[in-house]
């Protein structure tokens, strides 16, 4: 049984399904919305220095060096590259391919303007990793009324490492009545040939010497590579997406994938559900009532991967008395007091001690006592709710997830060819 549908528990009950363990899942996927789409893997460097990473994979060897407790150093490069591959594979099955180098982070513009860091893009953006390498001459194109979006922002930002770069705000015909706009309305619309023929047709007298077109993430909810496609044809040049604020299309994207795709994996998948409360039987098997508000089913598990996240996932809950953990009040590491949770500035670079907080685990991911024993031999533990790690500091995010996940199924897996102790 996998609790949780974040990116943690999507990746654990993906792998777990593909080694054909009889597998359950329960969580909320809504907060997938707000998810940008691209996968980090390692794109700063953990610690007070704050240090870009090119490399994600000498980023990780040093990482393990100078922090040996952080959850990726109970996983290889080897096992981090298989994960995120299975990963992304999946995803291009369900029509939403992913993009990136073999061996180094791809840089990709920001809602905002800036450059980031990540691991792998959908590939609907991938032109626009290209077209920042190389600097070549480039329109970007925004949506008058389609608010969070700023052609002339991202350009005077990037200006200055990106001379040949224009902005050109165009309206679209077919909403051109309507008040705001709103993306996912224009992603929909998109799957239509005639918009997107108009679509073309209002950029086209920008065009100029581009060499490419960014837009905001707009380009289809679904089978995205066709609407790409078919820009390009049309605009005669590549076409690629730029994230937007979140919640975004991108996490929409990312939410049907998982929502549509998953339970046609053989995972008996109770979304929008969640664990209300399990106990472990006699025998070493937990019990997990399953419902939206009071339990409406039972689920008889030999083993359970915890991924319930931290404070947004309610994996963790926050009090006066300190910080617990939500479902097996499992021993969570965290600083001495409260008045150690946060520094004094909200942007501190060196980051806030509280979100280092979380349960600590052994080499096979299981949670562990105040004594350093499994709590149950049975019971493991993957994604954000790990001790050790802040994967919003170093652009993690997904990365740490998927690790993690696949690094506490594989244990799991080779851990049931023997019987549960107790
Ligand atoms: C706003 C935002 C932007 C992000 N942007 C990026 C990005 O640009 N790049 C990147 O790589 N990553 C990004 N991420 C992070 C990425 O999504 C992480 O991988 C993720 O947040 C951590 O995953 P998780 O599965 O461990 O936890 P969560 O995503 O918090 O998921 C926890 C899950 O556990 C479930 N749960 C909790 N309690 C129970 C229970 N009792 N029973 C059943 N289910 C339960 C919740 O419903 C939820 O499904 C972003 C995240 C957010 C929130």
């Amino acid at each position: 049984m996998v609790i949780g549908a974040g990116m943690a528990g999507m990746a654990a009950a993906l792998f777990a399904a593909r080694r054909g363990i009889s597998t359950a899942q329960a969580g909320l996927t809504g907060e997938t919305l707000y998810a940008s789409g691209l996968f980090d893997l390692y794109g700063v460097t953990h610690g007070r220095s704050r240090a870009p990473v090119d490399d994600p994979w000498q980023g990780l060897d040093r990482l393990r060096r100078s922090h040996p407790d952080h959850p990726f150093c109970r996983v290889s490069n080897h096992q981090i590259r298989l994960a995120m591959d299975l990963l992304t594979e999946f995803l291009g099955e369900a029509g939403h391919p992913y993009r990136g180098h073999a061996d180094k982070n791809a840089r990709l513009i920001t809602p905002v303007g800036t450059i980031k860091r990540t691991f792998r893009v959908p590939a609907t953006m991938w032109a626009g990793v290209l077209a920042l390498e190389a600097r070549e001459p480039s329109l970007v194109v925004d949506i008058r009324g389609l608010r969070g979006f700023s052609a002339e922002q991202i350009v005077s930002t990037l200006k200055p490492a990106w001379p040949d770069l224009r902005a050109a705000s165009i309206d679209l015909p077919w909403e051109a009545r309507l008040g705001p706009k709103y993306a996912e309305h224009i992603a929909r619309g998109l799957h239509v040939e005639t918009a997107r023929r108009e679509l073309a047709d209002a950029i086209q007298p920008h065009l100029g010497q581009a060499k490419s077109i960014g837009l905001p993430a707009v380009l289809g909810i679904h089978d995205t590579e066709t609407v790409r496609k078919d820009l390009d044809r049309l605009l005669g040049v590549p076409v690629f997406e730029i994230p937007t604020m979140p919640p975004a299309i991108s996490g929409v994207r990312l939410k049907e994938a998982f929502d549509i795709h998953m339970p046609a994996q053989g995972i008996n998948a109770h979304y929008h559900h969640t664990v209300q409360a399990l106990h472990r039987r006699p025998d070493g098997r937990f019990v997990l009532d399953v419902g939206r508000t009071q339990p409406e089913t039972s689920v008889i598990a030999d083993r359970v991967l915890l991924a319930t996240g931290r404070f947004l996932g309610k994996g963790l809950v926050a009090g006066r008395q300190g910080i617990r953990e939500a479902l097996l009040d499992i021993p969570v590491s965290q600083p001495v007091n409260r008045s150690c949770w946060h520094r004094e500035a909200f942007l501190d670079p060196k980051g806030h001690a509280i979100n280092l907080a979380g349960i600590e685990v052994d080499d096979r991911f299981r949670p562990v006592n105040a004594n350093g024993r499994p709590v149950y031999d049975n019971l493991y533990a993957a994604g954000s709710i790990l001790a050790h790690q802040d994967w919003i500091r170093t652009k993690s995010g997904t990365g740490l997830a998927v690790a993690t996940a696949y690094g506490a199924i594989e244990a799991m897996a080779e851990d049931s060819t023997g019987k549960p102790k107790g």
